[in-house]
């Protein structure tokens, strides 16, 4: 179950965040919004992954924030056709000549880009 590593790790970083937020403006705050960016080779599922945050932020300030998941496209070169080419799906042969010996590079990012807080 990779996706709860990954959610208990994600609710830390948010709890942290509104701590911080709550010292400074001195309100309670609750989480609206949580940003994320993943790359296409993370093994994270998405609807596994908002459950799995559903229920540990359960009764805290981010019971009710939304994940905003943004999927980051994989770059990588070709061998077979030699040219620079994209991914967006998981379909990982190369979008030009179909050729399946694709360098792909990074892909596996995870990382919160922002949050959305009210105050209460
Ligand atoms: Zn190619």
């Amino acid at each position: 179950m990779h996706e709860t590593v990954f959610a208990s790790s994600l609710l830390n970083i948010i709890l942290d965040e509104v701590k911080k937020h709550e010292a400074q403006s001195g309100h309670t705050c609750r989480v609206e919004r949580i940003y994320l960016q993943l790359g296409l080779l993370t093994c994270l599922e998405e609807h596994t992954l908002r459950g799995c945050f559903e229920i540990l932020a359960e009764d805290g300030p981010a019971a009710e924030a939304k994940l905003v998941v943004e999927r980051l496209p994989l770059a990588g070169r070709c061998a077979g056709c030699g040219q620079e080419v994209r991914a967006s799906g998981r379909d990982l042969a190369c979008p030009l000549c179909r050729g399946r010996e694709v360098d792909w590079r990074g892909g596996r990012e995870s990382q919160v880009t922002s949050i959305e807080v009210t105050e209460i």
